[in-house]
């Protein structure tokens, strides 16, 4: 039976906090009486989630949709193969660690009921968190928020509910470095905020190195923006200009027979300056020139070893072994 609310956590490494999550979102739904599923998307962990994915898929075949990748794709992949497997009339996105509380998924479908779309979680508060995660995501969704040419909501996460529509225009699009609070903001629809403390992870520790948060705000930022693009145009001509202020300001010093300015070290700090700024500006047309090769491959977003069919043949299998 088609259910009406799918819930999609990915998983990497958390075998700790399977159990509670699958627990905690299954006494929510069970107060909602919705029809439910949850769907676990296995983004490659190296640790026993995938041995509980099975347990908790074999216990509950009816609520449990497991999609296994073949290897780390990534928290952002893994939220979008569990919304191309979802099936419910509207979707969750809820990360695995419970930082996100599951009761307030009884807030958004009660907004989803009077019509809003997209139903996006607000952090006001964040617990058991460092403050250089603190201070960087502050950064990270000022920085976003000021140069992206979308409304992206301040202080948002992926834990939101959109409906069946959002979820159908957003599998259509297949952008490879996804950001998806970005683009669930780029679709459109009738949205609104619900609020939220974010509590501590429940066990275990981030997936989040610094290496994969800057790409993350790398991809945040290159996916809805050319403002990187254009400072290197501003640098040029921010340096074009003292460039000709320098060369009138050598002649006429000359001229006037001054001794200033005929060492190599006034060249040799012209030239460090204008290589670097030229270096970084290449580095940038790399990022863009890099991401457009990479669509270009078009390779699929994600390779998907275990499929939810495949469980629930095993399941009818062994049920017909047992009879
Ligand atoms: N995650 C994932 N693949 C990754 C990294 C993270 O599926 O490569 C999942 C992780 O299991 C969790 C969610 O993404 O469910 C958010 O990760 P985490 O809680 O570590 O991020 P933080 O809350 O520290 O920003
Ligand atoms: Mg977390």
């Amino acid at each position: 039976m088609k259910p009406t609310i799918s819930i999609i956590a990915p998983i990497y490494n958390e075998q700790d906090c399977l159990h509670e999550l699958y627990r905690r979102i299954r006494e929510v739904m069970h107060s909602a009486k919705e029809d439910w599923e949850l769907v676990l998307v296995n983004d490659g962990s190296k640790d026993r989630s995938y041995e509980i994915i099975r347990e908790l898929a074999a216990a509950d075949p009816e609520h449990v949709r497991p999609v296994i990748f073949a290897r780390n794709f990534g928290h952002q992949i893994a939220v979008t193969a569990g919304m191309e497997f979802s099936r419910g009339d509207a979707v969750v996105i809820i990360d695995a660690d419970l930082q996100d509380p599951p009761e307030l998924i009884l807030e958004m479908i009660a907004k989803w009921r009077e019509g809003y779309q997209v139903v996006y979680a607000v952090r006001t508060e964040r617990e058991g968190e460092s403050w250089f995660k603190l201070f960087t995501a502050k950064l990270f969704y000022r920085i976003v928020y000021k140069i992206t040419d979308v409304d992206i909501p301040l202080d948002t996460g992926d834990f939101r509910l959109l409906d069946r529509k959002v979820v159908d225009t957003m599998n259509a699009m297949h952008e490879r470095h996804r950001f998806l609070r970005g683009m669930s903001s780029w679709v459109g629809f009738k949205q609104v905020g619900v609020e939220y403390k974010r509590a501590a992870r429940f066990a275990g520790e981030t997936k989040y190195p610094i290496k994969k948060m800057l790409k993350f705000a790398l991809d945040a930022i290159t996916s809805f923006s050319y403002f990187p693009l254009q400072v290197a145009t501003y640098l040029g001509f921010i340096f074009a200009a003292i460039s000709v202020i320098g060369v009138i300001t050598v002649v006429v010093m000359r001229l006037s027979g001054s001794q200033e300015f005929l060492g190599q070290a006034t060249t040799l700090v012209a030239v460090l300056i204008f290589s670097s700024v030229q270096l970084i500006c290449l580095g940038i047309l790399g990022e863009y020139i890099g991401r457009l090769y990479d669509e270009v491959k078009g390779r699929p977003l994600y390779i998907v070893s275990e499929t939810p069919d495949d469980f629930a043949e095993q399941h009818l299998t062994n049920s017909i072994h047992e009879e």
